[in-house]
């Protein structure tokens, strides 16, 4: 790698410190949300970022801002962040490594003497993962306004602790503003997933991310004897499940490849083996990253639902239980990572997020972009989850030429 200013090696000896903290024995890490752990990891980051240079502040949902000081200090912020805390059996590098990689960005800023028009920040997002605390991208969502304060802040995890209690027992309610202007923000990332291990890429330039709708489908039929009731008697709801299922599963293909289709949860009632059932629910994850296209699935799922219950003198109820629009990334924020990759000479292309990020919440409010890099397998949300130092450090040297460019230099 020729003219790289990052550190390949403190970035990548500071993501193995960090694993450290919560390490499991099969070589994960468990930092859940708000727990000891949690505030362990950031204290070791909090350390870094002050012996950086960076004052530190905190909102009243405990996100947390390392600000290093630009030339214009009324300027709105670059912000680089993900989060810090972990799935219970979770990776050493989902969101840690936008954390660290944004804190190598403000090293590499000092190490070359580069002062910045606008402030750089690192965020650490509160509770990403919603496992301990049941709503994922919780932090970046108060931020936002999606979420309020008080509403969050009552959720208990399934010992009865709250967030608010937590929050004040660890001194993270802060006070800083919320949906304070951004000039931009990036977030760096593995990719969870296993497109650029595959197309051989080193970046991937994220250009948004796909819509999720999940469903609740209830299919109506009448509880009758197994053994005695003929089958031309019956109004069999399994019959229709098997009918909706292939529908569904049709009409996923005719949109392929960009669509993703999963029935689950699949239950009958009454409990019993030797009864036709009179009611089975299964849910539906539907993703796309069109939101007009979505809509359209949503409505031939409905049709399909509809027709699959008829056919068979079911009745049938769907509905939606989750709903969130794709988000379409900033032109200039994914130009900017675009630029940074091609003048690293790194292999990239563009890419669409399959999973939920802290970028979503923020896009909401100022202009947003994530880079991701490969994860060995495609593996994430798992103990194994691994990625190459070089990549690693690819991705942080990305981040850095686009971050220079949004916070701009000195005239
Ligand atoms: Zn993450």
């Amino acid at each position: 790698m020729s003219g790289v200013r990052v550190s390949p090696e403190r970035l990548w000896s500071r993501l193995m410190e960090m694993a450290e903290v919560g390490a499991t024995p099969a070589g994960g890490s468990n930092r859940q949300a708000l727990s000891d752990d949690d505030r362990a990891g950031r204290d070791l980051f909090v350390g870094w970022a002050e012996r950086a240079g960076c004052s530190i502040e905190l909102d009243p949902v405990g996100n947390l801002f390392a600000r290093r000081a630009g030339i214009d200090a009324d300027a709105a912020p670059v912000v680089l962040g993900s989060h810090l805390d972990t799935q219970p059996t979770g990776g050493r590098f989902d969101g840690v490594y936008g954390v660290l990689g944004g804190l190598e960005v403000v090293e590499a800023l000092n190490d070359h003497g580069i002062e910045t028009q606008a402030p750089v920040e690192v965020a650490v997002w509160t509770n990403e993962e919603g496992s301990r605390f049941a709503v994922s991208m919780m932090g970046s969502a108060v931020w936002a306004g999606v979420l309020a304060l008080d509403e969050v802040r009552a959720i208990t995890d399934r010992s009865g602790v709250s967030v608010g209690a937590e929050l004040d027992r660890l001194g993270w309610a802060g006070s800083a503003a919320f949906a304070k202007p951004l000039r931009a923000y990036l977030e760096l990332h593995i990719e969870q997933g296993p497109i650029l291990e595959a197309s051989g890429s080193s970046i991937g330039v994220v250009t948004g991310v796909q819509g999720i709708r999940w469903f609740r489908v209830t299919l109506e039929g009448f509880p009758a004897h197994a053994g005695t009731t003929p089958m031309d008697r019956r109004r069999d709801p399994s019959r229709s499940l098997a009918d909706a299922l292939s529908g569904l599963h049709e009409m996923a293909s005719a949109h392929a490849p960009q669509v993703r289709l999963t029935p689950a949860m699949l239950a009958s009632e009454p409990v019993s083996s030797n009864t036709v059932p009179g009611c089975i629910t299964f849910t539906v994850d539907l993703r796309h990253p069109d939101a007009a296209v979505l809509e359209g699935l949503d409505a031939e799922l409905r049709a399909r639902v509809a027709d699959a219950a008829a056919a068979h003198g079911c009745g049938h109820r769907v509905e939606v239980i989750n709903d969130c629009a794709p988000v379409v990334f900033d032109d200039e924020c994914v130009q900017a990572v675009e630029s940074a990759a091609q003048r690293c000479g790194f292999a990239y292309e563009r890419i669409g997020s399959g999973a939920g990020h802290d970028a979503c919440h923020v896009a909401l409010t100022a202009p947003a972009g994530m880079i991701f890099v490969p994860c060995q397998d495609g593996l994430s949300h798992n103990e194994a989850e691994s990625i190459e130092p070089e990549a690693a450090a690819r991705g942080a040297e990305v981040l850095f030429h686009a971050a220079l460019q949004l916070a701009g230099t000195a005239p």
